[in-house]
């Protein structure tokens, strides 16, 4: 079901409670390095503007961890926005309370306020309704343009919206466009619907294989990830990078091999033609200047695994030429060092051509960079900003705070 999208929100005077992710990287002296997550939040912002809403934007910045702690504080992020719309943007030093109440009450219709960081409260993160009320208690609508953080159920982005009357919230164009390429292409993809996985975090990405095996037609299989798959297959891989435990937040430890070997179980009666390295770039060791080979299917002793290989690369090529949606996440290799990034760069070339006929969506952090170092972020048809939330979503899992919005 698709969700109400801000425009269709009665905003005109009205105090607008917007959830965005200003989550911006800063340097030591408080300047924002990078201001591509407020950018994004623009065509939001500019919409409630424009419509004469009295706009409260409200974020969080790193890990404050429920104290105050000025080197994080939001206002860097405030005048950053300003100088973006060419005009004024008020800043509150707390999120909630008498100062937050008061710089609303004198907005006016067309003005926006920044609140300080939500999580200089503990109430955000644990979703202390008290806290929630506070925030709830500053706006007449809600619109949520955060996605990166959809995936976790806290004050600002679950609190607020379920103490709101129906009628009164929405979601912003950034999460509506990740909704329609995350959320529609894997419902209901054109097809041949192709997934590409690759990377180096396998724990974060067993549910998303498992997920995606039920709906691809094809899946390809690189990156560190391969190793994995080919320890529990009996296969050898010298002494390449293969995640063979996580330690989960409890301090428990998970076997990453197991979960691989009950995978591959799966991936033997599933209708999805599942692909893994025939040949892989190895090297003595992971350096842009060491000795390296050519090794397949298995890798020998004393080398490292830092690529997939030709033979591999123009495979997944070919499997990606006819594909109608196509989702990929994960590097192929060491993508960062020149001589083992040419996996990477034939995959990421083969989505920039099928995004031409087709939907061609990239996710997870080190993904994107890759795309932006190859220098085709505009050939994609989606880029999410997602990182965990977009690996969540691709699990299939619901999010309570998306659902909890008012339907379209
Ligand atoms: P994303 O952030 O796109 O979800 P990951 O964080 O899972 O991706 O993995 C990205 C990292 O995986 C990159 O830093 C890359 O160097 C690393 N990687 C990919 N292939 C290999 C490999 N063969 N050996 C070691 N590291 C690898
Ligand atoms: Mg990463």
């Amino acid at each position: 079901m698709a969700k109400k999208l801000l425009d269709a929100l009665p905003m005109k005077g009205k105090r607008v409670l917007m959830r965005v992710d200003f989550n911006v990287p800063l340097d030591e002296n408080g300047n924002v390095t990078d201001d591509r997550r407020i950018r994004m939040a623009l065509p939001s912002i500019v919409c409630a503007l424009d419509a004469g809403a009295r706009l409260i934007l409200a974020s969080h910045l790193g890990r404050p961890k429920g104290a105050r702690d000025e080197k994080l504080s939001l206002r860097p992020a405030a005048e950053r926005l300003a100088r973006l719309l060419e005009r004024p943007v008020a800043f509150a030093t707390d999120c909630i309370g008498p100062e937050a109440e008061k710089s609303v009450e004198r907005l006016k219709p067309g003005e926006a306020i920044v609140l300080e960081n939500l999580r200089f409260h503990k109430g955000e993160e644990k979703n202390v309704p008290l806290f929630a009320e506070a925030l709830r208690k500053l706006a007449d609508l809600y619109v949520n343009d955060a996605f990166g953080t959809a995936h976790r159920k806290h004050a600002s982005t679950y609190g607020v919206p379920s103490l709101m009357p129906k009628g009164t919230r929405a979601v912003g164009f950034l999460v509506r466009k990740e909704l329609k390429f995350l959320g529609e292409a894997v419902q209901n993809p054109d097809r041949p619907f192709v997934a590409v996985l690759g990377g180096a975090k396998v724990s974060d990405k067993i549910a998303v294989i498992e997920n995606l095996l039920t709906k691809v037609d094809r899946l390809l299989i690189g990156g560190a990830m391969a190793y994995v798959f080919m320890v529990a297959r009996g296969q050898t891989v010298g002494k390449s990078r293969v995640e063979r435990e996580k330690e989960e937040k409890d301090g428990s430890k998970t076997d990453v091999i197991a979960l691989a070997k009950h995978l591959l179980g799966k991936i033997e009666t599933s209708k999805a033609e599942v692909l893994f390295p025939v040949d892989h770039l190895v090297a003595q060791q992971p350096a842009a200047d060491a000795d390296t080979d050519v090794q397949g299917p298995e890798i020998q002793d004393g080398w490292v695994g830092v690529d997939i290989g030709p033979e591999t690369a123009q495979l997944y090529c070919e499997r990606l030429a006819d594909a109608k949606t196509a989702i990929w996440n994960g590097p192929m290799g060491i993508f960062e060092m020149a001589p083992f990034a040419e996996g990477t760069e034939a995959v990421c070339k083969a989505m920039a051509k099928m995004g031409e006929h087709g939907t061609a969506v990239v996710g997870g952090g080190d993904t994107a960079a890759a795309v932006e170092k190859f220098g085709l972020a505009d050939e994609m048809t989606h880029i999410s900003t997602g990182g965990g939330a977009s690996l969540e979503f691709l699990e299939g899992k619901p999010f309570e705070t998306i659902e909890i919005l008012d339907d379209a």
